[in-house]
């Protein structure tokens, strides 16, 4: 029987879209070659963001145990122990969670598996991997083997989220550019004593006779990322006893602590130039490389898969056509691209094995901190590549702020409290007449809410500054929000609005 969609890969990826597409109803199958969930060291940080796509799944990073924050500054140190760079990772977003979470890749797999598996619409397919994918104007075939048998499965689309080697995106021949970028980096993850004393928790080690990361790996681990030196063998260095030599400085020994996973990783920056091709579409991994400095891999990612969910939902519906996923790839390729070059751009400074240039590069980084008085840095807002939202507006292709709300009797975040989708928020403006009848109806065909925002007696009352405050940087009234959190754009008058409201529902190409 045809499926709506397969999904090749259960890593965070796969996952989190099978939940979001299973949970409107639509039919999905899952196919992970490995019969387990993987177990090797790998994401341990996510942003404010993924906080935030999490909380839709019901899954609350700052109270469920297998997540943490540390609400404290992040620090990069020179070999002297001199601060280097301070970046705020205690304050708040502004999208309403912690800048920084940390987690253990395994559990969080784990958490997002039981959700797809207690999902009617969901089966996961464990030991079975796809090994050969064509297509036609109605759906797609995929071969999948379990080693001892085959089977050809059917559906109407076919998304590969199987990771960095990609079997999807090779059977599509996509085109992969290797940015020819990499590092080899010695990754433990540790559980130390529980009196072990972590301060600070979050930092870099800027020594150029060992660049090293010391950063929580999820409640009761730690991560500690050593770089392989050039002069260095890598199946040497992975050996436990010299991760453990690795170790001794930092306290930590084979009587007090568990030495839980270990492996060495070539950080690599690549991206593939197309993301789908008619009815196959590529996210994750398969879609983008890069070194984890930044900490945005997985992030980026799981964006793909929120990004996919709402067109592939729509499409399924027959609200919008397959060409909406030619916004998939505009939008996500140019975000991911900007996380990519960042991660790199840290890299060059953290990757630094010469004593010499770590000098000028620790001169330069401390007079900078000097100059801004060792005040923090914090992180920009990201804007989307070209696709459905206003480019000629403040604000529109970045991800909304959200703040307290109350509604219908219910007080907290505004994604909790009124939900997600497409929707029109009036700020202190009234909404009556403020759509015209075809609007309306565009808006009623997306299922998205018109509503009002602001003190009591509007539809969502206001209970912090964070809307009037965003209001007030982009000089607007009214904003068009998408499934995805991000702004399709910001308007100041209702005239305004309608006009942007118009290009939305034109490049979405609702159909009737
Ligand atoms: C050392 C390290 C540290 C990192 N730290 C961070 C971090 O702190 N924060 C962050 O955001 N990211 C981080 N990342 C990146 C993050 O781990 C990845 O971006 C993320 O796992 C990608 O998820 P995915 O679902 O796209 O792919 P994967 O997790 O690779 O999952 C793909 C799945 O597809 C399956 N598969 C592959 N081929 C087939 C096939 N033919 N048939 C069936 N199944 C198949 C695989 O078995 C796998 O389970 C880090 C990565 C590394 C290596």
């Amino acid at each position: 029987m045809s499926q709506d969609t397969i999904i090749v890969g259960a890593g965070p990826v796969g996952l989190l879209l099978a939940i979001l597409l299973g949970r409107t109803g639509k039919s999905v199958t899952v196919v992970e070659k490995w019969p387990e969930i993987y177990d090797r060291p790998r994401a341990v940080t996510m942003d404010a963001e993924v906080a935030r796509i999490l909380a839709t799944l019901g899954i609350d990073c700052d109270t469920d145990p297998a997540f943490e924050n540390h609400k404290e500054l992040y620090y990069w140190k020179n070999a002297d122990l001199e601060d280097l760079q301070i970046v705020d990772w205690k304050s708040l977003a502004p999208c309403g969670w912690h800048v920084t979470y940390w987690f253990n890749q395994p559990e969080l797999e784990e958490r997002l598996m039981n959700i797809a598996a207690a999902l009617p619409t969901v089966s996961v397919l464990r030991g079975w991997t796809a090994t050969e994918l064509s297509q036609d104007e109605s759906g797609v075939d995929l071969v999948i083997d379990d080693g001892d048998a085959s089977r050809t499965l059917r559906a109407q689309f076919v998304v590969g989220a199987d990771g960095a080697n990609s079997f999807v995106r090779d059977a599509l021949g996509l085109n992969v550019i290797d940015e020819g970028y990499f590092f080899d980096w010695l990754i433990l993850d540790m559980v130390p004593p529980a009196d072990y004393n972590a301060s600070p928790a979050q930092w870099q080690l800027c020594d150029p006779k060992r660049p090293t990361t010391i950063v929580p790996g999820g409640p009761g681990r730690r991560r500690w990322e050593f770089m392989v030196l050039p002069s260095e063998d890598k199946d040497e260095i992975a050996k436990p006893e010299s991760a453990w030599a690795l170790l001794k400085p930092w306290g930590l020994t084979p009587d007090n602590a568990r030495l839980e996973r270990s492996a060495v990783y070539r950080f690599q920056a690549r991206w593939t130039e197309h993301w789908h091709k008619e009815r196959c579409v590529i996210a994750g991994d398969a879609a983008h490389l890069m070194p984890p400095f930044a900490g945005e891999g997985m992030c980026a990612g799981l964006r793909d898969a929120v990004a996919l969910s709402w067109r592939l939902n729509a499409i399924l519906d027959g609200t919008l056509g397959a060409d909406i996923l030619q916004s998939y790839e505009s939008e996500r390729i140019a975000h991911a691209k900007h996380y990519i070059q960042f991660s790199r751009d840290l890299g060059d400074i953290i990757c630094i094995a010469d004593a010499e240039k770590a000098a000028e590069r620790d001169a330069r980084m401390m007079a900078d901190l000097v100059e801004r008085n060792h005040e923090p840095i914090t992180g920009d807002l990201v804007k989307l590549g070209a696709g459905i939202w206003c480019e000629d507006t403040a604000s529109a292709g970045e991800l909304s702020p959200q703040g307290l709300v109350k509604f219908e009797k219910r007080e907290g975040r505004f994604d909790q409290t009124v939900g997600q989708g497409w929707m029109i928020l009036a700020l202190d403006h009234p909404t009556e007449d403020l759509l015209s009848p075809a609007h309306s109806r565009a808006l009623e065909k997306l299922g998205g809410r018109l509503l009002s925002l602001g003190p009591s007696g509007c539809d969502v009352e206001t209970l912090d500054d964070s809307y009037t405050k965003w209001m007030a940087e982009t000089a607007a009234h009214y904003a068009i929000i998408r499934p995805d959190f991000y702004v399709a754009a910001t308007a100041s008058s209702p005239e305004h609005l309608a006009a942007c409201f118009s290009t939305v529902v034109e490049r979405l190409g609702i159909l009737s």
